[in-house]
């Protein structure tokens, strides 16, 4: 992703090298994203149609978190705004006038119904269900978002990356593949090259760290410290399993699936062809062991012969990401598990960063700090919006859970919690910087998982609920006209397959 993002900015201006190594795997997981995701495609101008076969693509919609309120119980977290009413949105007016029968994101989005309905957000031909958001994004950034696309895509990360190196390639990124076994320094300890087993020295200006949890030119040679967020996010490892699927009789699910567990909570991500399965959990509840049996009863049971990946999780970020020639990308950077697929995000909003702060021969420190604090805020806003849902989920029915309404956390939340007893939280009340998260994502955990507040906004029951009343009818309608238009997933997918 960064090597084919700086060559599509800086074309031959710039000379690019991606070196990776044949012996060391790449994470192997990594497979749900945002909808802000096809900023990236339209900016390295890749129509989906190309990509999506290539990596087993599908569409998501949004989250379904089952069973974070208990046994049985759900709600999407899709990739949609809110409507406002007479300055109040409807998640405001629901709390006032909205049917308490039924669940609050069924009746103020129209994702909701569409996930259930298995429906895909294109029809056979293409067209978008939101017709007002189809076509190209061009090369705009996370930054210029001005409409919430509807939908992100999963997909099998190392294809996807294999696909995007030929692209890369042809476009004159040079590829290497070989073992980086020793990096060079010069007096200052700036990097001076990377020594590889075949290709010898590869020198350069700016050395890009995309090595994933080792870090190996951040942290392991110019040292720089890494902040753990293990005291207010204590999954640790996660176990994940690839289960092949008969889709065409199953159909397919059109978003990622969050599953609450005794000890973490397991995804279920559906590629055209199988499913991505993983449980994260934190190893002061559960074994390695026991995490893996879990799993396979719960996404696949009596296929023995699949093969677990398990991996330890480095969660939390460097204090500073980019340090004299060195720019840490992806894991490298930092992470913040699994819950709301973040990690390609945080890769697409650095190297969009980085272009934008793109150094010259002086490398200028008022430039790196800059870089280090967005970085920063972005990782930092993320943590806070994931132990939400931790704190704000209704389980407490074992001792990880029970856990999670004790641990402390970051001092920010817990005002916010504080205040969305009382009122639901608004634009100005969310983390403040920029996180990838909007209003309606805080609002759709807060009330999803039950933490409502004690009363509606007071001022609603002295306004005319008229528009509102007219507004869910709206809802309701669109999203009938929606689903009976539109093809399966499944059928939609396998139209471009
Ligand atoms: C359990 C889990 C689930 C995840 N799920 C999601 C998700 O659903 N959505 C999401 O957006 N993100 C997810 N992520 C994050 C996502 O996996 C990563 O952001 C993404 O795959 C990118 O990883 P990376 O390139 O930083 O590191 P890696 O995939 O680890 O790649 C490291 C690269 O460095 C190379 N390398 C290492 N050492 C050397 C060396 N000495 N010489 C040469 N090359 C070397 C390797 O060959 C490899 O290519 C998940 C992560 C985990 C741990």
């Amino acid at each position: 992703m960064t090597a084919t993002y700086l060559k599509t900015t800086f074309g031959d201006r710039l000379s690019v090298t991606l070196v990776e190594s044949a012996q060391v795997s790449t994470i192997g997981v990594g497979e749900a994203t945002f909808s802000t995701v096809r900023h990236f495609f339209d900016y390295l101008g890749l129509d989906e149609r190309e990509w999506m076969p290539h990596c087993g693509g599908s569409y998501k919609l949004g989250i379904r978190f089952q069973d974070w309120r208990g046994p049985g119980h759900h709600f999407y977290h899709p990739f949609e705004r809110l409507r406002v009413v007479d300055g109040f949105n409807v998640a405001d007016w629901w709390l006032q006038i909205g049917d308490r029968s039924q669940p609050f994101d069924r009746q103020c989005y129209v994702t909701s119904a569409l996930c259930e309905a298995k429906a895909s957000p294109r029809a056979i031909g293409g067209s978008l269900f939101a017709n007002e958001l189809d076509g190209p994004l061009g090369r705009s950034t996370l930054a210029e978002q001005r409409d919430q696309f509807p939908y992100a895509y999963h997909f099998d990360a190392a294809k996807l990356a294999e696909f995007l190196t030929g692209y890369g390639v042809q476009r004159g990124v040079r590829h290497v593949t070989d073992d980086v076994v020793q990096i060079g320094q010069d007096e200052r300890g700036w990097i001076s090259h990377v020594t590889t087993k075949e290709h010898g020295e590869l020198r350069g200006d700016l050395f890009i760290d995309c090595t994933g949890f080792r870090g190996l030119l951040i942290n392991q040679t110019l040292g720089e410290q890494f902040e753990s967020f293990q005291d207010v996010l204590p999954n640790n490892r996660a176990v994940a399993l690839r289960v092949p699927k008969d889709q065409e009789r199953e159909g397919m699910k059109p978003y990622t699936t969050a599953t609450a567990m005794g000890a973490g909570w397991i995804w279920t991500i559906p590629l055209f062809g199988r499913d991505g399965t993983g449980y994260v959990y934190s190893d002061q509840y559960c074994t390695p062991e026991d995490a893996e049996a879990t799993l396979r009863q719960y996404a696949a049971p009596g296929q023995d012969d699949l093969s677990a990946n398990h991996i330890r999780m480095r969660i939390g970020r460097n204090q500073r990401s980019w340090v004299n020639n060195c720019v840490a990308i992806g894991l490298s950077s930092g992470f913040v598990e699994p819950l709301e697929s973040t990690g390609i995000f945080f890769i697409q909003h650095g190297v969009e960063q980085l272009v934008r702060h793109f150094p010259d021969e002086r490398f200028d420190q008022a430039l790196i700090d800059a870089y280090n604090d967005r970085v920063n805020h972005v990782i930092d806003g993320v943590k806070e919006f994931l132990v939400l849902h931790y704190r704000a989920a209704q389980r407490d029915d074992t001792p990880y859970w029970k856990e999670a309404k004790v641990r402390p956390i970051p001092d920010g939340l817990a005002e916010k919690l504080t205040l969305a007893s009382s009122l639901l939280l608004d634009e100005e009340t969310i983390y403040p910087y920029y996180h990838g998260f909007e209003l309606y994502s805080w609002v759709t955990m807060l009330l999803g998982l039950g933490h409502e507040p004690q009363t509606p906004r007071p001022a609603l029951a002295l306004a005319d609920p008229a528009g509102a009343r007219e507004e869910f009818a709206r809802i309701e309608a669109d999203a009938a006209r929606i689903i009976s238009t539109m093809p399966s997933c499944y059928d939609y997918l396998a139209s471009i397959n």
